[in-house]
């Protein structure tokens, strides 16, 4: 089996919907278990109209409630299901929390996780019933009854234990004619309560799915064609990894590459399953493989950022000796950033936030590009 998991953007209308049934469909031979994130914006649209409710401005909060309603009924009267009724029993559920949070002039942790759920819940209703219609076997699964977690409300760490005995036992691995459907990052802790995995947890669910049935791959289906060597949002013309180790992924995650939810790995890591990052608008494309294969090591794999902290950071398997040759790449161009962390993952640069663009440059230059060898830079290999 495989898990299949899709991403806000590549579920954002009717059509990257249908994109996607038709991507799964094509699967169908490696036996999908699709894993989804809710539509689009759908979880900051839900929080802010949570925001608009506790601070007293409920005529606000109910008119984006009634967009937000109207967006998922367009969607799927453009995709030709019938799910009205379920959508608007899920909507009239939301207006149920969304008047307590109005009541109590709050929110709550544990509302916050109500409120959040919605997207996925909708999302994963949604999709089953487009699978179906493209002629896939969809079985629609309650992901909040699977997921088992602590009662840390908006950033719950899932029990595995627990977690891994409900899905082996939903998902049998033997039984192989129905395509399970699930969102991701919605769960409940053990007394019942909905719970969520923090912001981006949908990588996690995938993980964890794919760590309990041991699939024989996890796929991250997302907008972007893998990992690349630097963040597309600080820096265009990165290249796309071909394959990184588990390890590189989670440092980059951690580091702030978006593409993947920093706990993401560590499930699949434990049951040495692969994960795949793959473009769902360019399906054509290989994307990035993560897995534990032997790599090139002291070689830089990506940059990563944290441009708000002003943080930049080379990634890759035994990198460490390179801090000083990073060093001098920046000095030489006149960037302040401070040397603050080498390990043998990592060589982490402070800056500030307004040299992040131009620090990214000069090492993408110097560790991805070849560049021209200058006399002074022979003269320093030399020494
Ligand atoms: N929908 C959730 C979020 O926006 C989880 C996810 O997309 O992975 O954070
Ligand atoms: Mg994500």
């Amino acid at each position: 089996m495989i898990i299949m998991k899709f991403g806000g953007s590549s579920l954002e209308s009717a059509s990257a919907i249908q994109r996607v049934a038709a991507i799964v469909k094509g699967s169908l031979a490696s036996h999908p278990a699709v894993v989804v994130s809710a539509i689009g914006k759908t979880t900051n649209r839900l929080l802010h109209i949570a925001e608009f409710a506790a601070q007293g401005d409920a005529l606000t909060a109910w008119r984006k409630l009634l967009a937000l309603e109207a967006d998922h009924l367009q969607i799927a009267a453009k995709l030709g299901i019938t799910v009205d009724r379920e959508i608007e029993a899920l909507f009239d559920e939301l207006r149920g929390d969304i008047l307590e949070i109005a009541s109590l002039g709050s929110i709550s942790p544990s509302l916050w996780d109500r409120v959040a759920s919605f997207g996925e819940r909708l999302s994963s209703l949604i999709v089953t019933a487009a699978l179906r219609k493209t002629g896939v076997p969809a079985k629609h699964l309650d992901a909040r009854r699977l997921i088992v977690t602590d009662a840390h409300h908006t950033e719950a760490a899932p029990l595995t234990i627990e977690t891994y005995a409900k899905v082996r036992r939903a998902i049998p691995c033997a039984d192989r004619s129905l395509v399970p459907v699930l969102g991701g990052f919605i769960a409940s802790a053990e007394d019942g309560t909905p719970t969520t995995l923090g912001r981006g947890g949908s990588d996690y669910t995938a993980s964890l799915i794919g760590a309990a049935i041991n699939a024989d791959e996890i796929q991250i289906w997302t907008d972007v064609d893998g990992m690349l060597t630097c963040d597309p949002r600080v820096r265009e013309g990165g290249q796309c990894l071909k394959s990184i180790t588990y390890e590189e992924a989670e440092e980059m995650a951690r580091l702030g590459a978006k593409v993947l939810h920093p706990e993401t790995i560590a499930p699949a890591r434990k049951q040495r399953v692969p994960v795949m990052i793959r473009n769902s608008r360019n399906p054509s494309h290989p994307g990035t493989l993560i897995t534990a294969a032997a790599c090139e090591t002291g070689v830089a794999k990506s940059i990563a950022t944290q441009p708000d902290l002003g943080r930049v950071a080379l990634v890759g398997t035994g990198i460490h000796p390179h801090a000083s040759r990073a060093q001098e790449a920046l000095r030489r161009a006149g960037i302040s950033a401070t040397l603050s962390e080498v390990s043998y993952l990592r060589i982490l640069f402070q800056s500030e936030p307004q040299s992040v663009t131009s620090a990214v440059d000069v090492l993408h230059r110097e560790f991805f590009e070849v560049a021209p060898r200058s006399p002074e830079r022979l003269a320093l290999a030399a020494a």
